[in-house]
């Protein structure tokens, strides 16, 4: 990588033909940059943290390892066909254990559902609630395994920045009732409202709204049932780390604690980074995985825009904010036997709790918890005899008017969310904690440089998917690429997996191999 400080050399020296730069070392950039690597690429990652994984990045704290963000692993072909494309085994590099219990969902009326792989064991499970939901729930498995062929492996693993590819995608999204929101759509198939809430809460792992989002997203009950629902054994940190390791190999660099802060054009098209420190970094092709708002509104904030621009972006549907509880505890890993690796907690209200977050910016009394325990999966997160967890609630984003004054609200915040867990499923919770930590959207915010403080990025509604999301080859500079959350196919590790697999599709192989790189580069 060529760096420079004063006059720049001109376009055809200062770089090799075959320079990458991607922003961001999040699990979408690391794929990127996996991809790019393969192509022949010679590529540098930069990340402002400390450490790679951007959400899916670990803390350790009093021998607790908290796994920050994602902790559940779906659909992993994708990692094996990633590690493949780069001529390496993704199981030699990473254990990943497949759950039997994929997860409980608890009410409050005492009523426990447990998902598993087994269709026939999901079909006794939705008996007990409720024996006349029974072929409503067959047809509901038949619903989502034809949207997961459609926009899953159709969709959501080939390019979408095309009108062409909207047009010819039309007919699919009608005929499957596309208009129709994930809620709406288990509605229409069972009638008691846990099994309407344990068909429908998925979007929420993405950051949508599940009486807004598209019907097309209960292809996750497939993607569940077909391919299980994993663990990496030292978190997703684990995998970040691993896919550092693959980078490194195909001798790329990660450099952290560096922070970009514009890209640079000549002539429309992308030539580098400037950082934050004023050094500027030269490539031939620049990839933004930093979230798609912080790419045009700041990164990209000296360049006229065509479609990104600040009016547009303040009137796109963000997902919603996230406040999560990380707890260590000492003493207990006898204690609540009961209590699993993933476990939903849920509130007295669906709907309306759903609209107090997403419509009406208001932060509830009441909460709908999910928790994250690991150390019933992997021993080594917490010390002995002690457990790890992490408990998150669906907040609004810092965006509505009525924001929520974090500084004050999140202590006050985590008590309530403490008593939820007393009361509901870890009775002595108080006696047993040791070390702590919280991240509100004012964390997501400053941590991750989110807008709003998203958890998500853009809330992935009909008119903010596929071809409207912003492109992964950016609409307004040649040169410059998209991946992650905020761009196609959308958030979660499958989605952001898929959005490198696009890049991969987009970007022609480098025109000659990149020199090694020198020791001291
Ligand atoms: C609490 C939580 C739980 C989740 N649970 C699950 C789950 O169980 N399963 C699942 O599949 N998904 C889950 N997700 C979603 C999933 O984690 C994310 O969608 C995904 O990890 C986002 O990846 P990304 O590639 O978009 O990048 P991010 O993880 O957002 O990383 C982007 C990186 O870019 C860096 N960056 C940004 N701007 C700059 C800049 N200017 N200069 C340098 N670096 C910059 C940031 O530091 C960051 O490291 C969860 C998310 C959260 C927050």
């Amino acid at each position: 990588m060529l760096t420079h400080h004063d006059s720049a050399p001109t376009a055809q020296t200062r770089t090799s033909g075959s320079e990458a730069i991607v922003i961001g070392a999040g699990l979408g950039g690391l794929a990127a940059a996996m991809r790019l690597g393969a192509k022949g690429y010679r590529v540098t990652v930069i990340d402002r943290l400390d450490m790679p994984g951007g959400r899916g990045s670990s803390v350790t704290q009093g021998g607790h390892r908290f796994d920050l963000g994602p902790t559940i692993v779906t659909v992993p072909h994708l990692f094996r066909e990633l590690w493949a494309a780069c001529g390496r085994d993704f199981d030699a590099d990473v254990d990943l254990r497949a759950l039997e219990n994929f997860y409980e969902i608890h009410w409050q009326d005492g009523s426990v559902f447990t998902a598993r792989q087994s269709t026939d064991a999901m079909r006794a499970e939705v008996a007990r609630l409720s024996p006349s939901d029974l072929p409503g729930y067959e047809r509901f498995l038949k619903d989502s395994e034809r949207r997961y062929w459609f926009g899953f492996e159709n969709l959501g693993r080939r390019p979408m920045h095309k009108f062409a590819d909207l047009v010819k995608a039309l007919p699919g999204f009608v005929a499957m009732r596309a208009d129709r929101s994930v809620y709406g759509h288990a509605a229409s198939r069972v009638k008691d409202e846990r099994l309407r809430f344990a068909l429908s809460f998925h979007p929420l792992f993405i950051g949508g709204d599940p009486f807004h989002v598209t019907s097309m997203y209960i292809l996750v009950s497939h993607l569940e049932k077909e391919f299980g629902v994993h663990y990496a054994m030292g978190g997703v940190a684990a995998i970040a780390l691993a896919m550092a390791g693959v980078i490194a190999s195909q001798g790329g660099q990660l450099r952290l604690n560096v922070e970009a802060d514009e890209v640079l054009l000549e002539n429309g098209r992308a030539t580098g980074v400037r950082l934050a420190d004023g050094q500027v970094l030269y490539a031939d092709l620049v990839v933004s995985n930093a979230d798609a708002g912080h790419t045009y509104d700041h990164l990209m904030r000296n360049h006229p825009r065509k479609r990104w621009t600040p009016p547009r972006l303040k009137r796109t549907r963000w997902s919603m904010g996230l406040f999560v509880w990380y707890f260590g505890t000492r003493g207990t890993a006898l204690k609540w036997p009961k209590v699993g690796h993933h476990t939903i907690v849920v509130g007295p209200r669906y709907r309306d709790h759903i609209a107090d977050i997403f419509v009406k910016g208001r932060l509830a009394d009441d909460m709908s918890l999910y928790v994250h325990r690991p150390s019933v999966t992997d021993k080594g997160c917490a010390p002995v005899g002690g457990d790890t967890f992490y408990a998150l609630s669906p907040v609004p984003h810092l965006g509505f008017d009525n924001g929520v004054d974090w500084a004050e609200q999140a202590e006050p915040y985590r008590a309530k969310v403490q008593k939820v867990l007393e009361d509901r499923l870890l009775p002595g919770l108080g006696d047993h904690l040791t070390e702590q930590l919280v991240y509100t959207p004012n964390t997501f915010e400053s941590r991750y440089l989110s807008p709003y403080g998203t958890g998500f990025s853009i809330e992935p509604r009909i008119l903010q998917s596929a071809w409207f999301r912003p492109h992964n080859v950016s609409e307004e500079a040649k040169g410059l690429y998209l991946v992650g959350a905020g761009t196609h196919p959308g958030a979660g590790l499958p989605g952001v997996i898929s959005s490198a697999e696009v890049l991969g599709k987009l970007v022609p192989d480098a025109p000659r191999r990149a020199p090694l790189r020198m020791a001291a580069e």
